[in-house]
């Protein structure tokens, strides 16, 4: 008898479905209403001029959260705000300053006009190819922190078709509205980041001999969720059910960025260069071709080779490319950006009264080891705490608190060991 009481508890009296995240539940004395149920009777009333529209504090709500849409940053605007979190990578930074500025000017031209335009600014969505680790998600992330929209990051590499084992595309949509609180309209105005599109390229060039569910399969499936369609999206994620009640979001505001490390392309960019990427003597270089990096010259053609669908290919306009890390890149990430691990140490022992400060071959030789062992950027913060641990440790209990320099004998000393 208890179970059946629970039952009514968590279901709306009025349309039976169960309480779930975009589902809340209001109780009465002996029945309990959704928010769904309330909203379709405020429809009800509005229609008999009961209600006025005034009381919709949801479209105010919306319109906090997608509100810096109001007052649009300038593509240098927008590059100048990456520049305090991301070093280097210009010409990425100027790609996705220009993109998220056209795309957010189209969502506000579609606000502001009523009537329908006979031109269509279409959406630009993005893929930035680079190795793992010099700043795909960092980029993307610090660009929807600036415009106050719902981000979320996917990885591709979960995803397969519909019906095997591992994740739905629309699972994808799911995270945006979970970060968008289940604002439907907030998430469709939201960023997604694919990370990892790289692994789900094509395994073989003759897709018909086996299925490759986790490969084209995806790319087939991501198609939709790219072209601008309404995907129905089981709101708690998971597979779908047939009686599991679907919301609909269109994706067609959504801006798509993708990341990838594309492992070996330089060399398909090189061949296709007609240069050598190895042996730089006596190679028959084309003039003015920097050798250093060939992702720079990367094309939508060198995807497709790579074993993205054209489609796919032909739904991210937009491609860039990152600059690998090197010693003077990762020296800069140390204590440049506005949350820089020195700065985020300095402030941590400045909780505990003590001042904390970095001699410059100190921080040197951090970055010799992340460079060493081919660790990049996200291997400076094991090294740091490698270095810190001792000192985060003790400092707390001493009595006096002087100030302590970390000196370039202090980092080997930790990291000596460090493999
Ligand atoms: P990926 O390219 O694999 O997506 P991330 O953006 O996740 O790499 O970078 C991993 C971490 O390395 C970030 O959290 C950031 O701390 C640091 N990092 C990487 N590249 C940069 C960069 N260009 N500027 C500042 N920090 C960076």
């Amino acid at each position: 008898m208890a179970k059946k009481k629970t039952t009514e508890d968590t279901c709306c009296s009025f349309c039976g479905q169960p309480q779930g995240y975009s589902r809340i539940l209001f109780s009465g004395l002996d029945c309990t209403i959704c928010n769904e149920c309330v909203e379709h009777a405020y429809g009800m009333m509005l229609q008999h001029g009961l209600a006025s529209p005034g009381h919709q504090s949801k479209a105010k709500n919306k319109k906090e959260v997608v509100g810096s849409l109001d007052k649009l940053p300038s593509p240098s605007e927008i590059k100048s705000f990456l520049d305090q979190y991301v070093i280097g990578q210009d010409d990425a930074k100027r790609v996705l300053s220009v993109a998220v500025y056209n795309h957010y000017k189209r969502l506000q031209y579609n606000d502001t006009h009523d009537v329908k335009s006979d031109i269509e600014i279409e959406k630009s969505n993005i893929i930035i190819v680079g190795e793992t680790g010099t700043g795909k998600t960092l980029l993307a992330r610090t660009i929807a922190k600036m415009l106050k929209v719902p981000f979320c990051i996917a990885d591709a590499t979960t995803l397969t078709e519909a019906g095997y084992v591992g994740e739905d595309v629309e699972n994808v949509l799911v995270r945006l509205l979970q970060a968008a609180n289940y604002d439907v309209a907030a998430a469709e105005k939201g960023i997604v980041f694919i990370d990892e599109i790289d692994k789900i390229a094509r395994k073989s060039d003759n897709p018909s001999i086996t299925r490759d569910v986790s490969g084209e399969g995806v790319q087939q499936a991501m198609l939709k969720l790219l072209e601008g369609a309404v995907v129905n999206v089981p709101p708690e994620g998971g597979r779908k059910h047939p009686e599991q009640k679907m919301i609909p979001v269109n994706t067609k505001n959504i801006l798509f960025i993708s990341g990838g490390a594309f492992d070996g392309i330089d060399k398909d960019i090189s061949k296709r260069m007609n240069t050598n990427v190895i042996g730089f003597s006596g190679s028959k270089s084309r003039e003015g071709t920097d050798r250093t990096n060939f992702l720079q010259y990367i094309l939508p053609a060198d995807l497709k080779k790579f074993g993205l669908i054209p489609e796919l290919v032909g739904r991210f306009p937009m491609l860039t490319h990152l600059e690998p890390l090197d010693h003077s890149a990762l020296r800069r990430i140390l204590t440049e950006p506005k949350n820089a691990l020195v700065k985020q140490y300095v402030e941590l022992f400045k909780m505990d009264g003590v001042d904390l400060a970095f001699e410059d071959d100190a921080l040197d030789s951090i970055v010799d080891k992340a460079v060493e062992y081919k660790l990049g950027a996200r291997g400076l913060r094991s090294l740091m705490e490698t270095v810190m641990t001792d000192l985060m440790f003790e400092v707390p209990d001493r009595k006096k608190k002087t100030a302590i320099v970390i000196s370039k004998d202090m980092v080997l000393s930790k990291l000596g060991s460090v493999k």
